[in-house]
């Protein structure tokens, strides 16, 4: 398994966004996140949106390590989801796996998340840091991401 990519954050955040392709488009009508994990430089666990009623990308990808995972650094094209809706909630998981340090790529403009991913991440001690590579994530995602406009439904 060899993979050429650039060893800089952009790189595994640009690797996150590869991944997120591959959800496409059996993930829908949920939007295509990609995750990767690395340790030591490594990318040691990769994970994308699933079908609905499936794990997220970030459960998808925490799923095939074990133990804390403190010296993990996760990238996540899209802010982990703070809800439970169909699955259980993702910044949920990342902290009871203790994530040392977490890349987010762009905000979840939807307004039941919007922030509370993160603020959930920090507030357990998780170092999140957001906008890496935000516009390739919008332009990826905002095709299905809730947009301005649209009604507040959960479904
Ligand atoms: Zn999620």
């Amino acid at each position: 398994m060899t993979t050429r990519f650039d060893p800089t954050l952009e790189g595994f955040m640009r690797e996150a966004l590869r991944e997120g392709r591959r959800a496409l488009p059996a993930c829908r009508p949920n939007p295509p996140v990609g995750c990767v994990l690395v340790r030591e430089g490594v990318i040691v666990a990769r994970g994308h949106t699933q079908p609905p009623y499936q794990p997220h990308a970030e459960p998808m990808a925490l799923a095939t390590l074990e133990g804390d995972l403190g010296d993990v650094t996760a990238f996540v094209t899209l802010e982990p989801c703070a809800f439970h809706q169909r699955t259980p909630s993702c910044a949920e998981e990342m902290v009871r796996r203790k994530v040392g340090t977490v890349y987010v790529a762009m905000i979840d403009p939807h307004p039941r998340n919007r922030g509370r991913g993160i603020d959930k991440l920090r507030a357990a001690g998780l170092v999140v840091h957001t906008g890496l590579c935000e516009e390739e994530a919008h332009a990826d995602l905002d095709a299905y991401v809730w947009q301005e406009g649209e009604p507040d439904a959960l479904d």
